[in-house]
């Protein structure tokens, strides 16, 4: 792996541990040359169903703007980047799981929705709000209600 500094071909990996409940690994590496030290993750490459839109076209499933819509409800939120990454790989993991070729994107939403209400209300509610685009405030004030149910 080239040095992301110097762009010298020789690292090495100085230290290795599992995270995201071991579907990552994480490696520091260290330059042959420069000396100096960076951060790699390793995950694995699995095939996804793809994503069926509300108006019928098919995306492949893209990891990243499902990662940055969880960011932006997350946006100034108590959650560790290490949660959210957990978060994503269950929610990858249930895609998976349906053994489908393809998922409705809507599917993806309420996956979405589940996780975040695992991880902040206030996530949630922020998500829920733009995804489900509560019809009024009363609706809104409803589902606020329901959480605050122990
Ligand atoms: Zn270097």
């Amino acid at each position: 792996m080239r040095c992301p500094f110097c762009n010298t071909n020789d690292t090495k990996v100085i230290d290795s541990r599992l995270v995201s409940e071991g579907h990552q690994v994480r490696r520091r590496r260290e330059c042959v040359n420069c000396h100096e030290r960076f951060t790699t993750f390793e995950t694995a490459e699995l095939v996804m169903p793809k994503v069926i839109k509300s108006n019928g076209s098919r995306e492949p499933f893209n990891e990243d703007k499902m990662r940055a819509g969880m960011a932006r409800a997350l946006e100034k939120r108590p959650v560790s980047v290490e949660a959210i990454e957990q978060s994503v790989n269950h929610i990858k993991s249930q895609l998976r799981a349906t053994g489908e070729r393809e998922v409705q994107a809507k599917l993806i939403g309420q996956l979405v929705m589940e996780a975040l209400k695992k991880l902040d209300k206030v996530a949630y509610i922020r998500f829920a709000s733009v995804y489900r685009a509560f019809g009024d405030i009363r609706e809104f004030g409803e589902e606020i209600a329901r959480l605050e149910k122990p």
